[in-house]
């Protein structure tokens, strides 16, 4: 197969799944639009299709003529509570809601790969599991493998890719092992006791309390671990406490996240509660923390990679391969890693002159067309090395 011809005659195509999706963007959990026209276009190819995955999520599944392995390709398909800010001529049509963040573009690259790859099912030894996830902006991804899109047939392997508007159109980024950070939340009240501030020896100051474990917590990231193979960042991003000059309150409530790119992050989460609890102890205040996991370490699988760079030296050469793209934002595609042998991968979408250089979630975010065809190109040519190689 002439994987460069065929993605070109479907050019037309892929362009208008992309606009129709961005014009017709949908929340995380309620896409129930986009999970329709998706399930139409798999069933209109033949795929067998499942729908129903955590809501609205949906798998098509291309029988190869032999081979017993299955790989899942994912897409997510959620958009984000941005207000659109680009001008296009298909902007969103559902006001304050946007695809800010390329989940249109991915949606478009895999029904097209599907297309084309049906189109070849004769020749593919092996299964592809085409899977559209959910609100990955809050990780959908557990509740759609709770919901069994692994199995049935049982997945062997996973790969997805993101648009990244931060890398030029032409580019791709990966690289093995950790790729993008865990992050875990934290709800954290320190309890004083309130009282008048003239008189504040008679209270218990959580305010001050709160400001030193903020600093106290700080000294993990370097002076008990490395902080260059254990790269780790504690934000507190929202603090309420008091409700005048004058009164000292009865407690500080604080939250945050705890992000990072290595396996200790149990030890990272207890050394901070240890902190938390010794400056309380100091201070004669009380508290209570709940910590939440929001995205686990998504780690990439080496040989998995390896097979990555090689379509990506193929297809675009090495010079065009970024090769650490580590970074402490969290992605749900982690739950499919956990699972299975994966590889998640960036594609560069950014062209100034396009005006395609707005970071993901910024209100004229937009992405470079041209790097959907790479994409089409990307998922068919590793999605067939690994059925021809493992
Ligand atoms: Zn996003
Ligand atoms: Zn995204």
């Amino acid at each position: 197969m002439n994987i460069k011809e065929e993605i070109q005659s479907y050019l037309h195509e892929l362009i208008e799944l992309r606009r129709d999706f961005h014009s017709h963007p949908e929340l995380g959990f309620r896409e129930f639009r986009t999970s329709e026209r998706i399930s139409r276009f798999l069933e209109g190819i033949g795929l067998e299709v499942k729908t129903g995955f955590a809501g609205t999520g949906v798998t098509g599944l291309l029988r190869g003529k032999t081979g017993e392995r299955t790989l899942l390709l994912r897409s997510d398909m959620d958009a984000l509570p941005v207000t659109e800010d680009t001008g296009l001529p298909f902007s969103s049509e559902n006001h304050g809601v946007m695809h800010a963040c390329g989940h249109d573009g991915h949606m478009a690259m895999l029904l097209m790969t599907a297309k084309i790859l049906s189109e070849h099912k004769d020749e593919i030894k092996g299964n592809i599991k085409f899977a559209f996830q959910p609100n990955e902006e809050d990780a959908g991804a557990e509740k759609m493998i709770l919901d069994g899109a692994m199995q049935d047939p049982e997945v062997d392997a996973a790969m997805g890719l993101h648009l990244w508007s931060p890398l030029p159109t032409g580019s791709v980024g990966i690289n093995a092992g950790p790729l993008m950070a865990a992050s875990h939340y934290f709800y954290l009240t320190i309890r004083g006791k309130g009282g008048h501030a003239g008189i504040p020896h008679k209270a218990v100051d959580p305010i001050s309390t709160a400001s030193k474990i903020i600093e106290s917590v700080q000294h993990l990231q370097t002076r008990e671990l490395d902080c260059l193979e254990e790269p780790t960042v504690i934000m507190f991003c929202n603090i309420h406490g008091g409700t005048s000059p004058i009164i000292v309150p009865e407690q500080v409530e604080l939250q945050g996240s705890i992000r990072f790119l290595h396996d200790r992050g149990d030890m990272v989460e207890k050394r901070f509660e240890e902190i938390i609890s010794h400056v309380c102890h100091m201070t004669g205040t009380e508290y209570e923390l709940k910590i939440v996991i929001g995205n686990r370490l998504l780690s990439n699988d080496p040989e998995m990679t390896d097979l990555v760079m090689d379509e990506a030296r193929r297809i675009l050469g090495p010079e065009n391969i970024c090769t650490n793209m580590r970074m402490m934002v969290g992605e749900d595609f982690a739950e499919f890693a956990r699972k299975v042998k994966s590889a998640f991968y960036f594609l560069g979408t950014g062209n100034a002159r396009k005006g395609t250089t707005y970071s993901h979630h910024h209100p004229k975010f937009n992405i470079d067309e041209d790097s959907l065809p790479l994409g089409v190109e990307f998922h068919i040519a590793t999605a067939l090395s690994y059925l021809r190689n493992f």
